[in-house]
Formats: C-alpha cells, sequence, structure tokens
C-alpha cells in the first residue's frame, strides 16, 4: 500500500455502464479522502487538481470487485500443497502421491498435504488402504476439491488422533478435524502467505472478499492486520463456534474489528445446512443415479431455525450453505420462519418456489459460478433430472433476486474473472455453453462482482482500472482479465502505473 496518499486523479477514463446506461465518454474521476468526490470533464492540462495523477488514456473503469465467498487461510496454503487439480481418476492420484511419498520416506517422512483431485467424478469409492499401500508411513490427507471431505491414510488419522477406517472423512467430522490437518501436518499460513494472495487477487481488480475461513477466531485478523495484511477490505464471517466471542467483544454485523478500520469488519453468521454434490451430500428431493441416495441435512428445521435465531440476537445477517433443492427450501423456510435476514450460499439446485420466496423475503443469492465448469460432467450424470434447475442464474435475476459471485476459494481460484466468464459463457472458451438459456450479460455478471457499488460521487474510492472494454470482450479475454490499477478506499493496492 502506498501511504500517505489521500487524493488520485484518474485522468480520461471511460466508466463501464454496469445499469444498461451508454458507454461513457472519457471523464476525470477524482478520489479524496477515500471516496469519489468529482466527476469532471477531462481536464486540459490536468493540472488543475494537484495531486497524483493516472493517465487512464480511455482506460476501462469500474467498481472494485467483490468476491462473496472465500476461505482464506485455505487459498493461502493452496499454494504449498500438493495439486491434485490435474488428475482424472483415483489410481493416477495414489500413483502422484506414491512417488512423492518415496522421497519424502527417505527425507524425515514430512506429511504429504494434497487439495483438488475430484472423487465426485470418478465412479468408484476410494479406500485407505490403498492409500496406505502407496505411501506406507508417510501422513497422508488429500482434500476433495469440494472441500467436503479428505481421503487420509492410517498414518494421518493417527497422528491426527482420528478412529481408523477405510473409507473417507466427510462432512461434520472432516470439517472438525481441518484444523488439526493444518496444524499438526503443514502448519498455519504466515502474514507473508496471506500478503502473496490479497497482492494476486488486488492484481485482478478486486477490492473486498468475505472470509468463511473455518475456525478463525477473529482475533487472528485483528492480529494479521497490521502485519501488511491490511490490503483489501475484509469481512471476517464467524461460524456458529465464534459467536461467544462475537458476543463478548460487544461485536456485531458491520462493525469494524478491535484496532482495525471500516475495511475490516464482521460479516454473517455462517450456517453449513447441507453437504456437496461431489460428496453426494446436498440435500435433494430426488435421489442421486449413482448412490441412489438423497444427501441429507445437517440440522433438523427446528436445530437450523433456532441457530438463524441466535444470529438475529447476535446482530448478525445470517449466511446459509445451502446446495441441494431440499436444503434450499429448507433454508428459505427457516429465514422466513425467524425473519433473520442475509444470503443462500451456492443455491446450486433451484425451484420456482425457492427463488419467488428468495425474492420475496430479500435474500442475496451468494453463488460460484465457476463452479459450473467443474460440477457440469458430474451434473450430467447424477443429476440428469434436475440439470435443467443447476446454477440458474438468469432465473434468479429474473425474479429481482439480488446475486452476488463469489470463487469459493479453494474449491475455485480466487479470481472474479474466471466466475464472470463463466456465468455469461456457460463454459470455457471454445466449449459448447451448458444451459445457455441461464446465461447472464456480462454487465450483469460485473454488477454481480462489486457489492452494490457504483462509480458516483460519494462512492468508496474503491475501483479497478482495465485496458479493455469487459462489455465488449471474448471469452478468453474476460477470463484473462487483469487490472491495470486497483485502489481500495482510495489507497492503490495494485499499480502498473508509476504514480
Ligand atoms: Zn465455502
Amino acid at each position: 500500500m502506498i501511504d500517505g496518499m489521500s487524493s488520485l486523479l484518474l485522468r480520461q477514463v471511460r466508466i463501464v455502464p454496469l445499469n444498461g446506461a451508454p458507454a461513457a465518454v472519457p471523464l476525470d474521476v477524482l478520489i479524496e479522502d477515500g471516496f469519489i468526490t468529482e466527476l469532471s470533464e477531462p481536464s486540459e492540462r490536468g493540472g488543475a487538481h494537484r495531486v497524483p495523477t493516472v493517465e487512464g488514456d480511455g482506460r476501462w473503469l469500474i467498481p472494485g470487485l467483490w468476491d462473496a465467498h472465500v476461505h482464506l487461510a485455505q487459498w493461502a496454503l493452496a499454494a504449498r500443497r500438493l495439486d491434485l487439480s490435474q488428475t482424472s481418476s483415483p489410481e493416477e492420484v495414489l500413483a502422484v502421491v506414491a512417488r512423492l511419498a518415496r522421497d519424502r520416506a527417505a527425507g524425515g517422512r514430512r506429511p504429504i498435504v494434497g487439495m483438488g483431485h475430484r472423487a465426485g467424478t470418478s465412479s468408484r469409492q476410494v479406500t485407505v488402504a490403498e492409500l496406505d499401500a502407496a505411501c506406507g508411513a508417510v501422513p497422508v490427507a488429500l482434500i476433495n476439491a469440494d472441500c467436503h471431505h479428505g481421503w487420509l491414510n492410517t498414518a494421518a488419522l493417527d497422528a491426527l488422533g482420528l478412529p481408523r477406517r477405510d473409507t473417507v472423512v466427510a462432512e461434520a467430522e472432516w470439517f472438525a478435524a481441518y484444523p488439526r490437518v493444518v496444524s499438526g501436518l503443514e502448519g498455519a499460513p504466515t502474514p507473508a502467505d496471506y500478503r502473496q494472495v490479497l497482492r494476486a487477487a488486488a492484481a485482478r481488480g478486486v477490492a473486498g472478499l468475505v472470509d468463511f475461513e473455518f475456525s478463525a477466531p477473529w482475533r487472528d485478523w485483528a492480529q494479521r492486520w497490521p502485519e501488511g495484511c491490511d490490503l483489501l477490505r475484509i469481512r471476517w464471517s464467524p461460524y456458529p463456534d465464534q459467536l461467544d466471542s462475537v458476543r463478548a467483544a460487544g461485536l456485531s454485523g458491520g462493525a469494524s474489528l478491535p484496532g482495525a478500520d471500516d475495511r475490516l469488519t464482521v460479516g454473517s453468521l455462517k450456517i453449513i445446512s447441507d453437504g456437496s454434490l461431489g460428496t453426494r451430500t446436498a440435500w435433494c428431493y430426488e435421489p442421486y443415479a449413482d448412490t441412489g441416495g438423497c444427501g441429507a441435512p445437517n440440522q433438523s428445521a427446528a436445530e437450523l431455525a433456532e441457530l438463524l435465531t441466535e444470529g438475529k440476537r447476535a446482530g448478525l445477517s445470517v449466511a446459509t450453505h445451502a446446495i441441494g433443492d431440499r436444503a434450499l427450501d429448507a433454508a428459505v423456510r427457516a429465514y422466513a420462519a425467524t425473519g433473520a435476514h442475509g444470503s443462500i450460499e451456492h443455491a446450486q439446485v433451484t425451484t420456482g418456489h425457492a427463488i419467488a420466496a428468495m425474492a420475496r423475503l430479500g435474500l442475496t443469492a451468494s453463488v460460484q459460478p465457476a463452479h459450473l465448469l467443474d460440477d457440469w460432467p458430474t451434473t450430467d450424470r447424477v443429476w440428469p433430472d434436475r440439470a435443467d434447475r443447476c446454477f440458474t442464474l438468469r432465473s434468479l435475476l429474473g425474479h429481482g433476486v439480488r446475486v452476488a459471485f463469489g470463487s469459493d476459494a479453494p474449491v475455485a481460484p480466487l479470481d472474479p474473472w474466471l466466475a464472470i466468464a463463466a456465468a455469461v459463457h456457460r463454459g470455457r472458451p471454445g466449449d459448447e455453453p451448458w444451459h445457455p438459456e441461464q446465461a447472464v450479460t456480462a454487465a450483469e455478471a460485473l454488477a454481480a462482482s462489486v457489492d452494490g457499488r457504483r462509480i458516483a460521487v460519494g462512492q468508496p474510492g474503491d475501483v479497478a482500472l482495465l485496458a479493455f472494454d469487459p462489455l465488449a470482450s471474448d471469452a478468453a479475454r474476460l477470463r484473462a482479465m487483469r487490472a491495470d490499477l486497483t485502489c481500495v478506499a482510495g489507497q492503490v493496492v495494485h499499480s502498473e502505473f508509476s504514480i
């Protein structure tokens, strides 16, 4: 961050119209004391304001981007972990892990933590015995791409004090064990790890994110903040196990954390009401075509309502994870019954009834369009009867539901452009679009990625300057978009210019 820069003039920039307005002629945008204070005709000399100046030369200006769903510690660790995202079968995973385990066995048996393989695309269940056979005494924990289960060998189960078994560790047991995987097998991310991922996000034009990390007390962020991790806006969002500490500190929704400014605030209470597609635990009305199960809820209706009420009483909005259609209906009913406000995280399978109720209740659909890139083959195979009700971005917008895009990093990379391109093109560049009737426009996708911000006088000085018009970019260019300049509260957090 560049300290002491309280004013900044962006000369000759074009404001990207996200609300149907015609493309703008170049303007000068002045940011002072953290806010946009002036939009004016380009000044001849640019010298009228004696402030640091960026020559925009017709570049495109958007509000700083937001990622509405991140697990930041896991994303910071992802770079250190064995990347299994390119494997396509359990056999491939075992081959990669066996090779690394042979090296580690010779050098002190340092544990292996891998992530990104997709058990959900495989036609068979994996076993602990085959992982033991591949890697012997080196502790191994392999985190599935959906982060809803881990494939651990016996050495890792023993090291973490988990009961021995021959299956993966899934859902509630996995979420409880996960912090020990980090502390026991790999070590928590350092401030330097956080700074690296925050800088990379800023380079993509990101100004803020919602952090849903598990077992992450607010004190961790308050401590990290002055250690150079104060680059972006962060909404720290507690799970129920953190509620007591929130109340004890006198914090409520939107409040700044002790010792921080209004860029580090308290977000929503996070509740996980069902599982995932990849682990076959998302709660649905109809069975999965391969397992025959319907998934399961994590709470009874009464327990879910009680959690929402607790959040409401603590002065927090509530973010409820619901992926299956039955979980979504149950979550919507719980909001209606309790009067809690907030968001549905994922809403991956919708019903017309749930969409109408979300619009009526003012609930935000916090969705991750980039997941469709990885999930559509599995969806077509195990949810063929409901594929047309998955990632229903067009239907949500059409019914007036507020939509917010996120990545769920590390499930998908922390890159809003990947989500925007997936939402617009319903596939990778060159793909036949998957259910194109649910595609949205680039302007709609961008509007879902800026946390309701606009480029206007009085708005916070959170902006990103782009070399290309995002509304006139093809799929490949949208995906590859980077910011030439990113500001948060008027402070430059990323720049390709010498200012
Ligand atoms: Zn998540």
